[in-house]
């Protein structure tokens, strides 16, 4: 089967190639390289052991995706392109609503025209704004803190209506939690660019010296040690979570929603100390004041996922880290320019 990967040089589409292949899939990637880099492809070819095909191209280009999906014989779509960063999107919501939503919108018209009615749907554990209570279920309420998380949940929205509208669709809605750690051979990982946002990007960049500290924002939240707690989950786990979506409920008609978290929550001071057993250094950090939008505690219940995907997350902390350690420390600078 054929699947199209859009954002497949990116960090989680990366990832994913290696395990579509590894799955028997054939990836065929769009990429517009707004935030990856064509270095990433020979990295997965040595990992896989063969070419991947590459397409250069905007999802917001109908022409172009309607050329792709149909001269590359797609069966199926997974939907990773998108802009991420929290902040550039209070900053710049137009261009966050054009690439997330005019994107996704752009997409499924042209999938419509080539009658390819299989898609999973990259979404966030965003959606569920400042949850109630944790662990979260698929059935809280959603709701969206900055113009990131309101692209998300307009794109959900946008494809419940559009499934009902067309009940031979198969669409499939993956709410990730926090994905960290990278390949296990060192190749693929997440690179940044300028100053990270997340949290175990900008760990692992003091940890190699690239940065001086880290701050905590925030140590007065009612948390075991009063630092945020989210539920950090592999990268590889994750990629693995979409071959079981395409497995699963990927040939069902409908619209399916997963939760893709471990179910455990760890606190900022946790995901240090676990950097700092990793990379067998001290990191530095400060406490700083909490930042803005961010809310005290955030993991899943992962069990709808287990019981309709047969999935659920299987590398550990000390795997996240390791992981991590080993990309940071072998690829400093991350991914070549070329
Ligand atoms: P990433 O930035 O590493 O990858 C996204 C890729 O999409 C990049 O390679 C970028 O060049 C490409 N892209 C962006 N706009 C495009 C467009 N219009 N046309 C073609 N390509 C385009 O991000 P990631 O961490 O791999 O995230 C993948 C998806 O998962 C995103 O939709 C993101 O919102 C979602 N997600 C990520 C996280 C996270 O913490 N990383 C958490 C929840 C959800
Ligand atoms: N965090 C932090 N310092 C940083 C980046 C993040 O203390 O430099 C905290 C943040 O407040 C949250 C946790 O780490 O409690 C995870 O943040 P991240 O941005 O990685 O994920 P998200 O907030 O989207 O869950």
């Amino acid at each position: 089967m054929k699947i199209l990967v859009t954002g497949g040089t990116g960090y989680i589409g990366s990832h994913t190639c290696i395990q579509l292949i590894q799955a028997g899939y054939t990836p065929v990637i769009v990429d517009n390289l707004c935030n990856s880099k064509i270095s990433v492809l020979p990295r997965i070819k040595r990992i896989a052991g063969h070419e991947i095909t590459f397409i250069q191209a905007d999802v917001r280009n109908k022409e172009a995706m309607v050329d792709i999906l149909q001269g590359h014989d797609i069966d199926a779509v997974i939907h990773f392109a998108g802009l991420k960063a929290v902040g550039e999107s209070v900053e710049h919501p137009l261009e966050y609503f054009d690439d997330n939503i005019h994107g996704t919108l752009t997409l499924i018209d042209a999938m419509r025209e080539a009658m390819i009615k299989r898609l999973i749907f990259s979404s966030s554990a965003t959606v569920y704004g400042d949850p109630a209570s944790v662990p979260i279920t698929e059935d809280f309420p959603t709701s969206a803190t900055n113009p990131y998380g309101r692209s998300k949940l307009i794109v959900e929205e946008c494809l419940t209506d559009f499934q009902k509208a067309n009940p031979d669709w198969s669409i499939t809605l993956l709410r990730y939690f926090n994905p960290v750690g990278s390949h296990p051979s060192g190749l693929l990982g997440e690179d940044p660019q300028g100053i990270p946002n997340n949290l175990m990007p900008f760990v692992a960049q003091v940890a190699v010296g690239r940065r001086e500290f880290v701050s905590i924002f925030g140590n007065d939240y009612p948390t075991q040690d009063g630092t945020g707690v989210r539920d950090y989950i592999h990268v590889m786990d994750l990629a693995d979570g979409h071959i079981a979506a395409l497995q699963h409920v990927g040939p069902k008609a409908g619209l399916h929603v997963y939760n893709l978290g471990t179910g455990n929550g760890y606190s900022v001071l946790d995901m240090i100390h676990a950097f700092e057993k990793a990379c067998g250094k001290t990191i530095p950090h400060q406490f700083a004041s909490r930042r803005s939008g961010d809310i005290a505690e955030c993991w899943a219940d992962p069990s709808k996922a287990k019981q309709d995907l047969k999935w659920s997350a299987k590398r550990n902390l000390e795997e996240m880290t390791a992981d991590a350690w080993r990309w940071q420390s072998t690829n400093p600078q991350g991914y070549p320019e070329d």
